[in-house]
């Protein structure tokens, strides 16, 4: 059996980043209760007229330039016929031909070194449909329309991956892009970024295709890679044992960690398209396309290098391209003040994850960058201990009260005066006779313990290297 190869391509499915639905003036997203965010339009009822949203539309033709494609001045929507439950027309409206994109690449770092382009086929505009939702406790399945017409596009690569190494690293590039330029804003936990893998195996240097599985729904990059692994394992075992793969949709199990069959796609392209009767061609007029292009930031590379020169670390730079607006929030602040390796360092350790948390944008934080810029401030000015510092944060992030007001009223300064840490010391010391003997009899590592206490007392406002070494001298001081 000569060496087998896998070939693999991908198609994304992105949120495009709109107030209303592709088809009607109903919100986008935003958790509600079921069936709150619908109309006669996105549920799908007889005589209902859909209305393109011209902002999906701007926004799919700006994915399609910055992935070098190219956007068609002429494009059109078709019905996409197929029964689902939660698919309230019967159909999904999505684009056949022409799609609004064509064609453009990206690349990936390829195993040699080098870089390899991965070519994308087309690029579309789709309404997402609805969801089941089980109950479990009446044993019934229940229709919730809020997401049916949500704004989609869908990116087809060429089949031009060969491992889930490559493919997890183009989703995220992917990903990271189309957030950069709020195309989406690709919150995987909510499927707002969610892909499609087809993967067949051909035996090396063969330029004949192997039949191929397609693993539906991923939302995870490490789900993606996982699949793909295992669906070349399971592949290459078929094949030397002289088994046959069949043309499948497959859905991967992540607890289990394995692929398994939904239905055989023997039927495979039978979903009937027609022309959408009720919606005019797409026409993207030339104007509009300067103008988009002129809006396209610069390329992700060149932000990479600048932020680089400015002592930021790798995982820093990516942190604050990935999360959106979170750029914009750093560059605010970093105007009022510029030591960008600590505020760097506020944002990914504090700011972020509390966002995070809270589930607001970077915009709508009452924590303003000012405010952030402030607290790097008397951090640098020596005025507040990393401790105190990190301690007062939540409250800061909470209320957006200014850390110098804060800091000034709490009488949370670091404490300079060598009388008043003298004084914790000799608290510590009577507080603590046991640990004292022990640290005398030579357990030495005790000393953390104590002056972890000597922190508390301060309330975090002492200055830890100074207060561990005149406790120190304080306890040799005992000794002798
Ligand atoms: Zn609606």
């Amino acid at each position: 059996m000569s060496e087998m190869e896998p070939v693999i391509g991908l198609e994304v499915h992105a949120q495009l980043n709109t107030r209303t639905k592709l088809f009607c003036a109903c919100p986008a997203g935003g958790s509600v209760e079921p069936n709150t965010h619908i109309c006669e339009i996105c549920t799908g009822q007889p005589g209902a007229l859909p209305r393109l949203n011209g902002r999906a539309v701007e926004l799919a033709a700006k994915a399609t330039l910055a992935l070098g494609g190219q956007v068609n001045g002429y494009s059109l929507f078709a019905r996409k016929n197929y029964f689902y439950p939660d698919l309230p027309n019967g159909f999904q409206t999505s684009q056949l031909d022409p799609p609004i994109g064509t064609g453009g690449s990206l690349s990936v770092a390829a195993g040699d070194g080098g870089r390899k382009a991965i070519r994308l086929n087309r690029i579309h505009m789709e309404d997402d449909a609805g969801k089941c939702v089980h109950d479990e406790k009446r044993d019934r399945t229940l229709i919730d329309l809020n997401r049916a017409g949500v704004p989609l596009i869908e990116i087809v690569t060429e089949p031009d991956l060969s491992s889930s190494r490559e493919a997890m690293e183009f989703l995220k590039t992917l990903h990271s892009l189309l957030v950069r330029l709020e195309v989406t804003k690709g919150r995987l936990e909510e499927g707002e970024f969610r892909c499609d893998v087809n993967i067949s195996l051909k035996p090396k240097g063969s330029s004949v295709l192997g039949v191929r599985g397609e693993i539906k729904n991923l939302n995870s990059f490490k789900f993606v890679g996982q699949a793909i692994d295992y669906e070349i394992r399971r592949q290459s075992a078929l094949y030397e044992s002289g088994g046959r793969v069949e043309q499948q949709t497959l859905h991967f199990d992540h607890l289990k960690g394995e692929t398994r069959a939904l239905r055989s796609k023997e039927e495979a392209h039978d979903y009937r398209y027609f022309p959408q009767p009720d919606l005019p061609p797409v026409l993207v007029s030339r104007v509009k396309l300067r103008e988009i292009v002129q809006s396209l930031p610069p390329p992700a590379d060149t932000i990479k290098e600048s932020y680089k020169e400015l002592g930021l670390k790798e995982d820093t730079v990516t942190a604050l391209l990935d999360r959106p607006g979170a750029q914009a929030y750093f560059e605010e602040a970093f105007k009022r003040f510029p030591e960008a390796k600590r505020l760097g360092t506020l944002m990914v350790e504090l700011f972020l994850p509390a966002l995070r948390q809270s589930g607001t944008d970077p915009q709508s934080a009452v924590m303003g960058p000012a405010k952030l810029a402030a607290l790097a401030r008397l951090m640098s000015d020596g005025v507040l201990t990393k401790k105190a510092a990190y301690d007062l944060f939540p409250e800061l992030f909470e209320t957006g009260a200014d850390p110098r007001q804060l800091v000034e009223a709490r009488g949370l300064s670091r404490v300079r005066d060598e009388s008043t840490l003298q004084g914790w010391i000799m608290e510590v010391i009577a507080g603590h006779p046991e640990e004292v003997k022990k640290y005398l009899a030579g357990q030495t590592k005790i000393l953390s313990f104590l002056v972890g206490q000597l922190m508390r007392l301060s309330r975090g406002t002492a200055d830890p290297q100074k207060a561990s070494a005149s406790l120190t001298q304080a306890l040799e001081d005992l000794r002798s």
